[in-house]
């Protein structure tokens, strides 16, 4: 059959093909009983006669060698044996296959199509995956009942949709009939029986119509063909069901097809027709001037032959009835030698105008659900564990996922998998994947960081949510500390007083209601700018020091309530100062020091003393921008108190191993140690980091546990984490 269609194939390339199918295939059967090699054969004779190229056919022989023939081949081997192409042919049809459809609401259908366009870079891929569907259609009734129905379905709702916008409507129109048939086989039968007898009764119409015709046209010398047809079971069962018309509201139900050389000869059977017959007004339609969207081109009208019967008439050139007929496939065709990539990149240029096209077409159905192939490049589309399909930015992230998914999720995630493996939480989704979250209640809810991976609005909207109400306690500490760093650069002395004031008349100017606290809250979540906020204390400032007489106090004469508290609650000695139990003591959270680390404090400017460790980074960095030591004290740790827990993070690095999350929690539960956080850092490939926070008393406690973690099979090495790191 190749020999027919007179191209030049690499008949030699096809049949080492075929011999590696066939040999791979060995011993595999289908449902039917027949033996497996014979649907591959099947589907590369579709595609030959769509006279799509060598490594089309080739990829069709091949097609179901790397899903069914599992570690037997692999893309690689096809690679290495047929180039470049068949391989990415042979891998695109196989992920599509990987693609689960069950019974679902139109938009997640769409989005499928899509997803199945997007995946699809080659659109070879397509051609082939429905030369594949056609041939399981075909041989469908060797398939289980359950099986038949939910094939039907998939083809009826995605592949003969995703055929008719390719423009291949001999395919579209095959696939639409045998899905009918197992869909709704009562209806089917019912249509099918009413076109026989409808078409019994006059038998002889379509045959006298097309005589009369033929006479005409070889009187005016023009070189046609002329085909009649009655309309196909499945587009008079949509009209009667879906459009709801009767039987006799058809009037294209006979139509007539002239097929003609050029262009102007179109126009003149037009004139012919037109000549020997009434027309019916309103059904004449120009698709030669117009194209379809899916560059579908020919004249049609209606006109009223004997007995007041109506029928259709078709006119086209050879060349449209190609392109009607194969649609895309047909311009895949290589007339003298090989058709250059750019040439048909060209081509699919139309898919393109569908977009532009949408809104002043004369047929808005068509184009509901129109192909969009060139907006794609802005989405990606991915799968719910449970084969949902969600939709997201090109570009997006597993964490973007996780809150497009539901914020709760987001906020509680942990990891992710993709495909079942476990990958970085930054990791950038791809079409098609599979994208599972795992969530940990005991997670502290998300991290700053996260707001510079995430991609989406969304996710960054619902992260700055949980600031703002999950992490009050913390928020309140940022804010109150920006305020005093307002209040210091303007080195303001105030009392407590004139300061609340002045706050409370802020925070009312900027609609905040309720205490300090709130204030503070509305700083640390970013709800307020500190812009503003520093240009709205200014104000208040200038206008309290205009409108009272008051005197500012000197802050050496600012009363402050002194604790009387000798012993150091915190456990910690600060031996620097006189009197230094009494002073607020804070653990750094950049370093989390444990009892054992070497600490140092440093004064801060509105919270006592905060204890890092003399090895933090931020201490270094202090150090140098404070100007020198003196804001440093000594400190040391209190062994007569004991304090409850201290936070203690590590990383643990390890080469990619899908257990390595199971086997340290299962060693961190063994120790009973309680872990209050687990974060997946982006790694370089081939290896893993994951950040465990775990309570721990003391920097002995802190040793055994990076013990026991270095102990795993796979971790190189385990650290602790401190800021700047
Ligand atoms: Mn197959």
């Amino acid at each position: 059959m190749l020999e027919k269609t007179g191209k030049k194939y690499n008949i030699d390339k096809i049949k080492k093909a075929y011999l590696v199918a066939a040999d791979l295939h060995k011993g595999q059967y289908r449902n039917s009983g027949e033996e497996y090699i014979s649907h591959p054969i099947a589907v590369a004779e579709i595609v030959a006669s769509l006279e799509l190229d060598t490594d089309s056919i080739c990829a069709a022989l091949l097609h179901d060698t790397v899903e069914d023939c599992g570690s037997k081949v692999s893309v690689g081997v096809i690679k290495k044996e047929f180039g470049d192409d068949v391989a990415a042919l042979v891998d695109g049809l196989t992920k599509l296959v990987s693609i689960p459809f069950e019974d679902k609401q139109e938009q997640q259908v769409e989005n499928l199509r899509k997803m199945f366009l997007a995946m699809s870079k080659d659109i070879r891929v397509i051609f082939i995956k429905l030369c594949d569907r056609l041939h399981n259609m075909r041989t469908l009734d060797a398939k289980p009942e359950y099986k038949r129905r939910q094939t039907a379905l998939e083809t009826m709702h995605v592949y003969a949709p995703l055929a008719h916008r390719l423009g291949m409507q001999r395919i579209r129109a095959e696939l639409e009939m045998l899905s009918l048939s197992y869909l709704d086989p009562i209806g089917f039968n019912e249509v099918k029986s009413d076109i026989e007898k409808r078409y019994g009764k006059n038998r002889d119409f379509l045959e006298k119509a097309k005589a009369s015709i033929d006479m005409k046209l070889r009187e005016s010398g023009i070189h046609f063909s002329l085909e009649g047809r009655v309309k196909s079971v499945y587009s008079i069962y949509r009209k009667m069901y879906a459009q709801n018309k009767s039987f006799d509201e058809i009037y294209d139900f006979y139509a007539l097809r002239v097929i003609v050389d050029t262009e102007p000869e179109c126009y003149s059977v037009l004139g012919v027709i037109h000549d020997m017959f009434k027309f019916m007004p309103g059904r004449f339609k120009d698709y030669i001037s117009t194209p379809k969207a899916n560059n579908y081109r020919s004249l049609h009208t209606t006109v009223i032959g004997r007995d007041g019967i109506p029928f259709e008439v078709q006119i086209r050139t050879w060349e449209m009835q190609q392109i009607a007929e194969y649609g895309l496939a047909a311009h895949w065709k290589y007339k003298s030698g090989e058709v250059s990539r750019e040439e048909v990149d060209r081509k699919l240029e139309w898919i393109s105008k569908l977009v532009e096209n949408e809104n002043e077409t004369r047929d808005p159905d068509e184009f509901i659900n129109a192909l969009k192939v060139d907006i794609f490049q802005d989405e990606t589309f991915v799968f719910t564990p449970k084969s949902d399909v969600i939709t997201l930015p090109t570009g997006a992230t597993v964490i973007d996922f996780a809150y497009a998914i539901h914020s709760e999720i987001g906020n509680h995630m942990v990891g992710a998998k993709i495909n079942g493996n476990i990958v970085p939480i930054d990791r950038v989704v791809q079409n098609g994947e599979i994208v599972e979250v795992l969530t940990s209640q005991a997670s502290k809810g998300p991290s700053r960081d996260w707001l510079k991976i995430v991609k989406t609005g969304e996710a960054r909207t619902k992260i700055r949510q949980w600031f703002k109400k999950e992490a009050r306690a913390d928020n309140i500490l940022i804010g109150k500390g920006e305020i005093d760093k307002i209040f210091r650069r303007f080195q303001y002395q105030l009392t407590d007083s004139q300061r609340q004031g002045i706050l409370s008349s802020v925070a009312s100017r900027m609609n905040i209601s309720g205490t300090a606290d709130d204030l503070y809250n509305a700083v640390g979540y970013g709800g307020v700018s500190v812009t503003r906020l520093q240009s709205k204390i200014k104000d208040e400032y200038d206008k309290l020091i205009k409108s009272s007489d008051a005197a500012v106090l000197p802050v050496s004469q600012t009363p402050v309530a002194v604790p009387k508290q000798e012993r150091s609650r915190s456990g910690v000695i600060i031996t620097g100062i006189e009197g230094g139990g009494s002073i607020e003591v804070k653990f750094a959270r950049c370093c989390n020091p444990i009892p054992g680390d070497p600490i140092i404090g440093f004064i801060t400017k509105g919270y006592g003393i905060s204890i890092h460790n003399i090895n933090c980074p931020n201490v270094k960095q202090n150090r140098i921008q404070a100007g020198g030591t003196e804001r440093f004290v000594p400190v040391s740790w209190d062994n007569s108190v004991k304090p409850d827990s201290f936070s203690l993070t590590v990383q643990v690095v390890s080469k990619e191993s899908t257990a390595l999350l199971a086997n340290i929690t299962a060693v961190l539960a063994d120790m009973k140690v309680p872990v209050s956080g687990i974060y997946m850092p982006k790694s370089d490939q081939g290896q893993m980091k994951l950040n465990v926070t775990v309570a721990v008393k003391d920097l002995a406690a802190a040793k055994a546990i990076a013990a026991k973690l270095k102990a795993i099979s796979g971790v190189s090495d385990v650290s602790r984490v401190m800021a700047g790191e």
